[in-house]
């Protein structure tokens, strides 16, 4: 049963590669990297009822999959090569490994990524992709490198998967009941969850002008608060600047700031810069399509703080999804 599957993953990895020298079908993959490049590796592991819910479309958990290892790679400046894929499954379901497929390589061939191998076991659904990317040593983008004064940013908009998922635990006779409006604003917001777009062409732009890099995959105070502790410093935030989807002002005005502050799920990146450069960062990623927001700067006194537009203090209502808390 396994090796039907196998031949079937092997059959669609699409993506070819000159620094391939050996993919699926050995014992190892033979891989080169190119000279003078540091290797980038990360790995996530996607749990069915934690990291997507049940019921979730094959195709939206493989891209969902990859979509969540690229941004990884993004938040360092890498460029992706390669990538490993680790099946667990309750049965040898070809109908779902099809459809899974369908959208990991959605995702993998517009950024030139080869599937070099993986793992396909028996077990309780679970999803785990091994990436790996090229960056030069000097010009990975690291979590410590913010200093006093520089300005904060964040590419996209924030708040809108947690919103998605929100949507989704509503009662259906709920969702029955919305605006035509609010359906198509409701299926964005489930489609930024199901879909997120990791931002590998920023990261790699930022290279050149980021003191500091992390995607936001905790909710923006969780992701921001890691880059702070690893830099040594504190943050100033403008919560009046965050950057809101037209669809979560549409289903959320009244808690959208919050959705923005502490939803998780985004695959956005939060980034740090000297305030010099911020006229051209916010011009060219809004040339490049993501678009960015500046909010905040980076302060010495360690920890998140929180104002509006016109400098008063405000509280968040929560802190980030955190796995352990719940
Ligand atoms: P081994 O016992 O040597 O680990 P496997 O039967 O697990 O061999 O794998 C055979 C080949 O198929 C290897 O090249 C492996 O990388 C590849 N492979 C197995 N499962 C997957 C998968 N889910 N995705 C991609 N390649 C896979
Ligand atoms: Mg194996």
């Amino acid at each position: 049963m396994e090796f039907d599957l196998i031949e079937a993953i092997r059959a669609r990895s699409a993506t070819r590669r000159e620094d391939v020298l050996l993919g699926i079908g050995d014992d190892a993959a033979l891989l080169r990297p190119p000279p003078g490049h540091a290797l980038a590796v990360a790995v996530d592991t996607l749990l069915e009822g934690v990291h997507f819910p049940l019921g979730t479309a094959p195709a939206d958990i493989g891209w969902k999959a990859l979509a969540v290892n690229l941004s990884d790679l993004a938040a360092m400046g890498a460029t992706p090569a390669w990538a490993l894929l680790s099946l667990s499954l309750p049965r040898a379901d070809r109908r779902f490994v099809e459809g899974f497929l369908d959208g990991f390589m959605a995702l993998a061939e517009p950024h030139r990524l080869a599937l070099v191998g993986g793992d396909t076991t028996r077990g309780t659904l679970a999803v785990s992709v091994t990436v790996h990317g090229f960056v030069h040593e000097e010009q990975a983008l690291r979590r410590s490198g913010a200093k006093p004064g520089d300005a904060i940013f964040v590419t996209g908009t924030l708040g809108d998967a947690a919103a998605g998922l929100a949507c989704l635990d509503r009662q259906r006779d709920d969702a029955d009941r919305l605006l035509t409006s609010a359906v198509d604003s409701r299926k964005a917001l489930i489609e930024r969850l199901n879909r997120p777009s990791p931002r590998v062409a920023a990261g790699q732009w930022l290279r050149e002008v980021a003191s500091a890099c992390i995607d936001v995959s905790d909710g923006l105070l969780a992701d921001l608060g890691h880059l702070c502790k690893a830099s040594g410093v504190g943050a100033s935030l403008d919560v009046d600047a965050l950057p809101l989807s037209s669809a979560l002002l549409t289903l959320f005005a009244d808690n959208a700031r919050d959705f923005a502050l502490t939803g998780g799920d985004d695959y956005e990146l939060c980034f740090t810069a000297a305030p010099e450069h911020a006229a051209r960062i916010v011009a060219d990623l809004a040339r490049q399509g993501c678009g960015a927001a500046r909010i905040g700067r980076i302060v010495a006194e360690e920890g998140v703080a929180l104002h509006d537009a016109d400098g008063r203090r405000v509280t968040a209502s929560a802190s980030g999804w955190d796995h352990f808390r719940t």
